[in-house]
């Protein structure tokens, strides 16, 4: 694929938007938010999910799809994540109680499970199709992390959810082949201590941590805006300047290229 198609952006699940899921390549997504309605029969193609955490929202198609995967594919469905995000899957979601575990279930007719939990390494690159996934640590959850999404040399950076963390500006630093930053805004700056507790960032938090960076030519966008606020949090946006180089608060079905335009 030529881009990242963004298949779920909110912060919020409303009739009109998902929650956090990005297509990054032909077999390959990272978290979960989106599948269902938006891939309709071509779900089937879906082959690796990397997980930034184990929220209801990033997760949330997981296990609908493992229930239509068990009769209808062929091959596990690898899932990927930091320890705590598969020890989570396995303890409150796969447990037969919430839902059958399916990494114990074998698919209709074949050998393989229908489901495999992968545990990732940080900082490591990870490669499916024509791309490259690096994970690195955030500050949101235990075992939450975002990752550099790569093709051919050209990356962008995608935090997911997270509260003040410095690594992020230490790469957009160390790798200046980042062209694009993707983050997350989810409440009006007036509520810093939600997102504290909430461990998110606002419009006045995320001025402050990109002073953080000595660089400032690539571009930034932002997702995971909760929909109550929505009006309140791009007036903050635009009067702090953020959406620099072209960015913008992105929306289901937004792509961005893997090559800088
Ligand atoms: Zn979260
Ligand atoms: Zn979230």
């Amino acid at each position: 694929m030529e881009n990242i198609a963004f298949l779920g952006t909110g912060g919020t699940r409303t009739p009109s938007q998902g929650t956090t899921c990005l297509r990054v390549s032909d077999h390959c997504v990272i978290d979960a938010g989106n599948l269902i309605n938006t891939f309709g029969d071509e779900v089937f193609t879906i082959e690796h999910i990397f997980l930034t955490h184990s929220h209801l929202d990033h997760i949330i198609d997981i296990p609908f799809l493992a229930d239509l995967f068990v009769t209808q594919k062929s091959i596990s469905l690898k899932i990927y994540g930091l320890k705590a995000t598969l020890d989570d899957l396995r303890r409150f979601i796969f447990n037969h109680r919430v839902w059958p575990n399916f990494e114990e279930i074998t698919l209709i007719g074949h050998t393989d499970k229908t489901i495999e939990l992968i545990e990732l390494d940080l900082e490591v690159p990870y490669t499916i199709d024509d791309i490259t996934l690096t994970p690195f640590k955030t500050n949101h959850t235990e075992g939450s992390c975002g990752y550099i999404i790569e093709q051919n040399s050209s990356a962008l950076l995608f935090t997911a959810d997270t509260y003040k963390c410095d690594r992020i500006w230490e790469l957009l630093d160390e790798r200046p082949n980042i062209h694009t930053l993707i983050t997350e805004v989810s409440f009006p700056s007036s509520f810093a201590k939600l997102a504290y507790d909430s461990k998110h960032l606002t419009p006045s938090l995320l001025a402050e941590e990109l002073q953080k960076c000595k660089r400032d030519d690539f571009t930034l966008c932002v997702m995971h805006l909760k929909a109550l606020f929505m009006g309140t949090i791009i007036e903050e946006l635009n009067a702090l300047h953020l959406l620099r180089n072209g960015g913008k608060v992105l929306i289901d079905g937004d792509r961005i290229n893997y090559t800088r335009p």
